[in-house]
């Protein structure tokens, strides 16, 4: 049975939006974390980002490997936060592209619903200019694949799209907060693997060494210029942000103790009192 609908937290959203806008040129791909409720709703709260083995532009690749390792990560955070979680989907980005699910992506998601129906795929699209305004315009779509021959015919598989919900939150959860802060890690891995396998190459042009070298340093500086250097200014905001909420809510308290006290002594000299209304006496004259 298909899921309903998916609901995703709005951090958990965060997450994967920043993923999608880390990288133009080639697709990033991670995994989506939740559980599905009793009315088929697909519930996503966290997100475990992928490295990419293979930088490719158009196409993206989940190994077995990575599928498992990621379900023990997701039975240690329902142990932490004791409540049921596995992977319940996967998102990668379409930069420059639409966010039309393509004919491999579609396979691909019809290959993991074999193994669980539930699961459900996101796709950004990202960094792809509106032709009139020139902007840059974010979409966002949430797929399954149906098989639309009959039985006994060999498969036409097609995109089913299902309704996307982002849950509001009033805070960045713990395992999205490590997910964001492992992102420019994961990504200066990825580059990190492609410089050393140039290094690898026998009997290299010393030029093309240097060349090599520059590429890797560029790209480790552009990793920070758009991911560290952002979200280190967004989690000092955050925690200024923190500290005053948490100073307003101090003070709140302190306010809200006063009236209680004020109101305790009040009730002690209220008992005392006579009621004018009563027609009987309660204090001795
Ligand atoms: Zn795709």
């Amino acid at each position: 049975m298909s899921v309903n609908g998916v609901k995703i937290t709005a951090d958990a959203y965060l997450v994967c939006l920043t993923h999608a806008l880390s990288t133009e040129k080639e697709e990033i791909m991670g995994l989506l974390i939740g559980e599905i409720d009793e009315n088929r709703i697909c519930c996503v709260s966290a997100v475990i980002l992928l490295r990419r083995s293979d930088k490719q532009a158009d196409r993206v690749e989940i190994s077995p490997e990575q599928l498992s390792d990621a379900s023990t990560q997701a039975e240690r955070l329902a142990h932490q936060l004791q409540r049921p979680m596995r992977v319940v989907g996967w998102y990668h980005s379409h930069p420059h592209i639409t966010v039309w699910p393509s004919h491999v992506d579609v396979q691909t998601q019809s290959m993991y619903q074999m193994m669980d129906e539930g699961f459900v795929g996101l796709i950004f699209s990202v960094f792809n200019q509106e032709k009139s305004t020139k902007h840059n315009r974010i979409q966002v779509t949430c797929f399954q694949s149906i098989n639309q021959s009959p039985e006994g015919e060999p498969p036409q598989l097609m995109r089913l799209e299902v309704p996307l919900y982002i849950a509001p939150a009033d805070c960045i959860s713990k395992p999205c907060l490590d997910s964001l802060v492992n992102m420019p890690r994961i990504l200066c891995q990825e580059e990190e693997e492609c410089y050393l396998r140039t290094t690898q190459v026998p009997d290299m042009d010393l030029v093309f060494r240097i060349h090599n070298g520059a590429v890797f340093t560029e790209a480790l500086c552009h990793i920070m210029e758009v991911i560290s250097g952002p979200l280190m200014q967004t989690l000092e905001h955050r925690l200024q942000q923190n500290k005053a909420h948490i100073a307003e809510l101090r003070q709140e308290k302190e306010e809200l103790e006063k009236q209680l006290a004020d109101e305790a002594a009040g009730k002690i000299s209220d008992s005392t009192r006579q009621d004018p209304e009563s027609p009987y006496k309660t204090t001795s004259v």
